[in-house]
């Protein structure tokens, strides 16, 4: 029995790695900056996510702070197309909302200072009400964006108020399975609610980025785009159809890759393997899709 246990985990921690590594830039910073140089000579901008969540440790927290201080340095310094994208959870949020606006306010007044785009993820709905508030609290000095889930019902208001105070919306459909009462519903009305505030964005927003890898919503946004003319970026994460995105980006489009990088792998790797489709979509995403 032990034996067969630990035979699976290492086949578990072999599979988990490689995926790991199709979808992790690396460990350190110097790892993250080489793919986003990669991605940025193949006319792609970059989204840089250090890994890490839930964080309770106040010394988890620190470290990450000062990752990302080094991180909007080198990303300055070696003039990289990229942007940062940070969780409000690795920020301190579960110790403190206090702590987490501190750290988020110290980040984007830094990044500010070299021209480098702060987004804030985001994370499950108990965290969606502090990451708004320490958005708004941000947004009139612009160079920073928020991320909005279709999956729940509240972001279709959350969408007009992030609009309402000019702010940048990043539209995702949702990493986290909520609460009936809180989500819109399944695939399907994640779908629909995506549309929704989509054409909501194209009405009245003039700059956010699509964050999918569904065909269908990408080309329905190219051609309401054909419409609005508005400042569209097409976001995909790191190892995900990336061809598909540098098709896109060789077509004259705004393209970004979200590329996480850190030792803390784990976790990411098993929520893309959550995601719908899990098998067929590491699969395709392990051949190059
Ligand atoms: C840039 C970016 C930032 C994100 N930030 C956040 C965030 O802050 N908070 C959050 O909760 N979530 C975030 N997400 C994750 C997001 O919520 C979804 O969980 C994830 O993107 C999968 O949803 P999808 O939109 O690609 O649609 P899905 O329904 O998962 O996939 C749509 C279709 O895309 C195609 N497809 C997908 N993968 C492949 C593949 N490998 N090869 C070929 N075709 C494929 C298939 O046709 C599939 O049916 C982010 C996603 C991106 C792209």
């Amino acid at each position: 029995m032990a034996t067969r246990m630990s035979t699976g985990s290492t086949l578990g921690s072999l599979l988990g790695k490689t995926l790991a590594g199709r979808w992790v830039a690396g460990a350190g910073i110097n790892d993250a900056i080489l793919r986003a140089e990669s991605l940025n000579s193949m006319g792609m901008g970059v989204i840089l996510n250090y890994l890490g969540e839930e964080f309770t440790k106040q010394g988890d927290v620190e470290e990450t702070v000062l990752t990302y201080m080094r991180l909007i340095n080198k990303i300055a310094r070696e003039r990289v197309v990229a942007g940062i994208s940070l969780k409000p959870t690795q920020l301190g949020l579960r110790i403190g909302r206090r702590l987490a606006e501190r750290n988020y306010n110290k980040i984007v007044r830094a990044a500010r200072g070299k021209n480098v785009f702060v987004w804030l993820d985001m994370e499950a709905y108990d965290a969606v009400d502090a990451t708004i508030s320490m958005y708004a609290r941000q947004v009139a000095r612009r160079g920073v964006g928020i991320a909005l889930q279709a999956s729940l019902k509240r972001s279709q208001d959350d969408a007009k108020r992030i609009v309402g105070m000019k702010g940048v919306v990043r539209l995702v459909k949702g990493a986290y399975q909520e609460p009936r009462k809180i989500g819109v519903g399944g695939s399907k009305e994640v779908t629909h609610s995506y549309l929704r505030i989509m054409n909501y964005l194209f009405r009245n927003s003039d700059e956010f980025t699509i964050a999918t890898h569904d065909g269908p919503l990408i080309r329905e946004a190219m051609s309401l785009n054909r419409s609005y003319r508005r400042n569209v970026t097409y976001a995909m994460l790191n190892g995900i159809r990336n061809r598909y995105a540098q098709r896109l980006a060789a077509t004259n489009n705004s393209v970004a890759i979200y590329v996480p990088f850190g030792a803390r792998w784990l976790d990411y790797a098993s929520r893309r393997l959550r995601e719908q489709g899990h098998a067929a979509l590491v699969l395709r995403s392990m051949l190059g899709g």
